[in-house]
């Protein structure tokens, strides 16, 4: 055979995967951050909130074990312990973690602006909603209904805790694929404000949208954003949209506020046949 002949898709976009923390809702991802400062306070250890921030987007237990990874937590962990961190203080730090997130999630479940907007017009598209989460059931059934009270609804939610393996790896977005019964992955968009949730778009084979100032990668309160400086607010958008681009988001933009006109462009890509 002299030619070799290679199927596209140029189908509509069927679903769109969204995160929570810092894409539809808690602008900044501030619930979760200030818990595993306060988890690691109660093990006599401080660490900053850079650190506690730095693994956003995986699993909650996976989260804080990563924590005690970081060459600088790890050094004052064993200055503290006289050893490293073993599993059984990672059990420990995720049991206070899980009441205490309970408690203050929906101190900060206000929606993201534009989200309502977005889900509107999608759903006038007819594009199915499906979402992943780093929380647990619990913590996500909190989310789940304060974002109802605020008239936002996706159709499916799928958690660290209900696969095998979280977020960089793809099994959550996958369970949306199967439960929103969707043809293929290349008609799905995977939305999220961190490296790992990006990851797991990629690793499932999805078209993916990173949001930089809405997210953990800024990591600021929405009225903290409102009072930086422009010229500020510019060089933490640049840092921020830098590293979602290189760890090969499709799209970057500043939040939910612009996600439409990126589902424009993918549409119009697949429709010329390209891919993911
Ligand atoms: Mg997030």
């Amino acid at each position: 055979m002299s030619y070799t002949y290679r199927r596209t898709y140029r189908g509509p976009i069927e679903a769109v995967i969204l995160d929570w923390a810092g894409t539809t809702l808690d602008f900044g991802c501030v619930a979760p951050a200030v818990v595993f400062v306060e988890v690691f306070k109660r093990q006599g250890m401080a660490i900053d909130m850079a650190e506690a921030r730095g693994p956003m987007g995986a699993g909650k237990r996976d989260h804080i074990a990563q924590i005690t990874r970081m060459d600088g937590v790890r050094a004052r962990w064993n200055a503290a312990h006289g050893r490293d961190a073993t599993e059984a203080d990672i059990d420990a730090m995720y049991a206070d973690f899980i009441p205490l997130q309970l408690q203050s999630l929906s101190d900060y479940s206000a929606l993201i602006p534009g989200t309502l907007e977005a889900a509107a017009e999608m759903r006038r598209r007819g594009i199915k909603l499906g979402s992943t989460s780093g929380y647990d059931r619990a913590m996500m059934a909190v989310n789940v209904a304060d974002a109802k009270r605020q008239g936002f609804e996706v159709d499916t939610v799928f958690c660290s805790t209900d696969v095998r393996q979280g977020r960089p790896y793809p099994f959550m977005a996958l369970q949306n694929v199967i439960a929103l019964g969707v043809s293929t992955v290349e008609a799905c968009v995977k939305v999220d404000d961190t490296v790992p949730g990006i990851d797991e778009g990629l690793n499932a084979g999805m078209w993916t949208i990173g949001f930089s100032i809405s997210g953990n990668e800024v990591g600021l309160s929405l009225a903290e954003w409102n009072a930086t400086p422009a010229t500020e607010q510019a060089r933490l958008r640049k840092r921020a949209a830098t590293r979602l681009l290189q760890s090969g988001a499709h799209y970057v933009v500043d939040s939910i506020a612009d996600l439409i006109p990126c589902l424009d462009d993918i549409q119009a890509r697949i429709t010329r046949g390209e891919r993911p």
